[in-house]
């Protein structure tokens, strides 16, 4: 009987992006980001909730053709998350790569949501991968995986969220600012994302740019994350002004002050 050769299985297979994620250019950070990468610098993109971070990065992956393997940090997650495990099955004991460990050694983009979140021995093993070194100490696995040379690291995190990153890790970085996009472009946004009409894309974009006037710092104000689902919710049948009360009115806040202002703002509108 004649062995049959067979391609060995792509590690990275469900990372890969199949279709081009939609996403509207801001400024210059397209190029930006394209440099950095041609240097293999590590990045951070840092802004408030909702304005843009994943889905950018979404799409530089899909334009640089680099699988892209995203962890949303929190709390609990440790560096063993990161790098990987022993498991033990039918066979014995076998490694198992985390997502950082397989992005590092396969070459993938591997983006780290909301970093502040992660505890901080899972922030300190970023950092030979993050310096000139490109390494990560695997202990317990006895290697010293040498990343590859497409690897390429991103961060993401909301400064005005209270907690800083420190300056051993964020030095290491090269650091991008997001902010909401400007009104014409959250409206071709809402617009493409929704299938709205631009009137009605026009007036929630307003109501959203009012919210501003009421409230200091962008990480308070309607982020496009939610002006994109009321505005699904509008396209797919929904009343508008019960829309922006599920997806802007409750969502926004659960303090009555506020309630109470994004309401009058929603009943002058609708
Ligand atoms: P973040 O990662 O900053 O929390 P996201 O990237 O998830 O935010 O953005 C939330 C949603 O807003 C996206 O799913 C997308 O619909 C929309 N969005 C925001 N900015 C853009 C942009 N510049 N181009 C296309 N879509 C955008």
């Amino acid at each position: 009987m004649s062995a049959v050769l067979q391609a060995p299985a792509d590690p990275l297979a469900q990372w890969r992006i199949a279709h081009e994620p939609y996403y509207r250019p801001v400024g210059d950070e397209v190029a930006q980001f394209r440099d950095a990468c041609a240097l293999r610098l590590p990045l951070l993109l840092k802004g408030p909730p909702g304005c843009g971070k994943t889905r950018f990065v979404e799409h530089m992956a899909w334009t640089l053709g680099l699988p892209l393997v995203t962890v949303a940090c929190h709390e609990d997650m440790a560096a063993g998350d990161l790098l990987g495990r022993w498991l033990i099955d039918a066979d014995g004991t076998r490694w198992q790569d985390g997502p950082l460990t397989l992005a590092a050694r396969h070459g993938a983009l591997c983006y780290l949501d909301e970093l502040i979140e992660a505890r901080p021995d899972a922030l300190t093993v970023l950092h030979p991968l993050a310096d000139t070194r490109r390494v990560l100490p695997l202990e317990r696995n006895g290697e010293l995986l040498v990343a590859h040379p497409r690897f390429q690291l991103v961060v993401s995190y909301n400064p005005q969220a209270g907690r800083d990153l420190r300056p051993a890790t964020r030095q290491r970085f090269v650091a991008m600012a997001f902010d909401p996009p400007p009104v014409a472009a959250q409206v071709a946004i809402v617009v493409h994302e929704s299938g709205l009409a631009v009137e009605q894309a026009m007036r929630l974009v307003g109501l959203a740019e009012r919210t501003r006037a009421l409230d200091e710092g962008a990480d308070q104000a309607i982020s496009m994350r939610m002006l994109v689902r009321a505005a699904q919710l509008i396209a797919g049948g929904m009343p508008a002004r019960v829309a922006c009360e599920l997806a802007l009115v409750q969502a926004w806040s659960d303090q009555p002050e506020r309630v109470q202002a994004l309401r009058a703002l929603a009943d002058a509108l609708y």
